[in-house]
């Protein structure tokens, strides 16, 4: 079976890295193009020399022909680059965050027009899909929930896109709002954090931290702590090999890493 053609948009950010490596070292994948802001004045010795570094996306994809484009951009970019691949036939496989509700729906429309797969998933770690499903499956059960995330202090966005995601799917599953404790005093405007159907969400940004959440739960005398922490960012290498495999079958777009593993708690 031929090998699928993958390009990388953000190949050289740290995920954009990462995925790079080991799309490079598994048999299945060829990597065939990178996609950059601007050119580095020195390519990292790391980034294969045979593969074209390319500034402009349609481009890139016009001369490679990828399967496959995945991206670890930014926030202001990723709509349009996954817009971009669609409308060239290619699969957007989207690690990076900021994609808005509408965004995805979008994207979705576009993809099920040419009936071409796509993946967005919020966060490639199956303990991170774990901890989404396991706060979906106790949503019923608590009136009040907060949402803490930590990340590194180079974060763009806030709520993290997988804290949303979580309070998404709580309030899917719960079917109704949670109950917001009312602070009458606040002495630090934003101390209580934002807000979104009733669940608490709070963005930590410190330097040495990766990507970490916990889901907090509260009823009458008891409480449930949901907790992940991420590590290193090769946490999220299995799962994004595993869309990109799995992409080139569908003809849709799913949204989260949970449909690809069957781990969703419906
Ligand atoms: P990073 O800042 O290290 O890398 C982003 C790269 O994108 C940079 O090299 C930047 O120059 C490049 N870039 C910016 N605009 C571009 C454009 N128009 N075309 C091509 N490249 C462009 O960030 P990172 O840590 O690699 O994270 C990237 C994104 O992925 C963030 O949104 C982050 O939140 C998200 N992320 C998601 C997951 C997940 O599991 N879904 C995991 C880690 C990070």
């Amino acid at each position: 079976m031929a090998a699928i053609r993958v390009a990388i948009a953000g190949a050289l950010g740290r995920m954009g890295r990462e995925v790079a490596r080991a799309v490079g070292q598994d048999g299945e994948l060829a990597l065939v193009a990178g996609v950059v802001r601007a050119h580095p004045a020195v390519v990292p010795a790391e980034w294969p020399a045979r593969v074209p570094l390319h500034v402009d996306l349609a481009e890139a994809l016009a001369q490679t022909r990828p399967d496959v484009l995945v991206d670890f951009t930014t926030p202001t970019v990723v709509k349009q680059n996954a817009l971009a691949a669609v409308a060239a036939g290619v699969r957007p496989v989207v690690g990076t965050t900021g994609l808005s509700a509408a965004d995805g729906a979008d994207l979705a429309a576009r993809c099920a027009e040419r009936r071409l797969g796509g993946v967005v998933a919020p966060n490639f770690a199956v303990g991170a899909v774990l901890m989404m499903q396991f706060a979906r499956l106790a949503a019923p059960y608590f009136e009040y929930a907060e949402i803490v995330e930590l990340h590194h202090e180079r974060k763009l966005d806030a709520p993290s896109g997988t804290a949303l995601a979580t309070a998404r799917g709580m309030l899917e599953r719960r079917g109704r709002d949670f109950q917001r404790a009312a602070t009458p005093t606040e002495t630090v405007a934003g101390a209580r954090g934002g807000e979104l159907g009733g669940i608490g969400l709070h963005s930590v940004r410190l330097a040495g931290l990766v990507a970490h959440q916990e889901v907090l739960l509260g009823t009458l005398g008891q409480t449930l702590t949901i907790r992940h922490d991420t590590t290193s960012r090769e946490a999220f290498v299995p799962g994004v090999l595993l869309a990109i495999k799995r992409v080139v079958a569908l003809d849709r777009l799913v949204h989260g890493l949970e449909h690809l593993l069957e781990l969703r708690i419906a």
